[in-house]
């Protein structure tokens, strides 16, 4: 399975990066949301790879990078299944859950992540695409079941997402965040990077310590960087 592609440019990257993997065929692709740092590269990956199912939020965008995704599925005769929450899909020994979008309509595009759990044996993996409190509080409010061990923090560590109240709802013990070296919007937030590891939560950084890994055998998990927190309270 594959969660996001990023960048237009990186759709490469990405083909090479499953292919080195041995990857030969995606059971299910999901785009969380229609913004180019997550579906960009999701044409190319469409074209390189036997694909089962492609699950998308129910949400047009006019861009460019979005009309290509489309033009891609179509010549690859696949279609979108749009999320549902609650719904249950089986990948392999593991199952995996559609926790949001709650909602049919959202403000902000980033709202309409598709937010899945991924359950594995006794571990749980939380990914949230680019959610943020609007869509974290609906979760909390139809009391979906959200405990996880490791998050994936939405919206790259943004301020308006990850709120105490959600992150304490997930429990987790490490919490990732996906972001780019100096980026232009300054993720994430120190006050978000703050309420993670004032829950002694170990916090991995992509801009920090590029690709990570995560590993499990369905009961303890492992990190490709084993340097944990630590190593990461020093960039407050
Ligand atoms: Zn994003």
């Amino acid at each position: 399975m594959l969660v996001d592609a990023g960048e237009n440019d990186e759709g490469n990257t990405v083909v090479n990066y499953l292919k080195k993997q041995g990857v030969k065929f995606l059971e299910y692709v999901i785009g969380t949301h229609p913004h180019s740092d997550h579906i960009g590269g999701l044409d190319t990956v469409i074209s390189n790879f036997e694909i089962n199912k492609v699950i998308l939020p129910d949400v047009v965008s006019t861009t460019k990078t979005f009309e290509e995704v489309l033009d891609a599925l179509s010549e690859n005769d696949l279609r979108i299944t749009k999320p549902e929450v609650g719904m249950e899909y089986k990948l392999e020994d593991a199952t995996f859950i559609i926790l949001a979008p709650n909602s049919s309509e959202y403000s902000d595009l980033n709202n309409y992540s598709i937010v899945i759990k991924i359950i594995y044996e006794e571990t749980a993996f939380l990914l949230t695409g680019d959610a943020e409190k609007t869509s974290e509080d609906e979760m909390l409010e139809n009391g979906l079941d959200l405990s996880a061990d490791i998050l994936k923090l939405g919206h790259h560590g943004s301020a308006n997402s990850s709120t105490d109240t959600f992150l304490d709802r997930v429990g987790a013990s490490s919490a990732i965040i996906s972001v780019g070296r100096n980026n232009k919007y300054g993720h994430p937030m120190s006050e978000t990077v703050n309420r993670v590891l004032d829950r002694g939560i170990n916090l991995y950084r992509t801009d920090e310590m590029g690709t990570i890994i995560v590993t499990t055998d369905g009961t303890s998990i492992s990190f490709n960087n084993d340097a944990t927190g630590e190593n990461n309270s020093a960039q407050e």
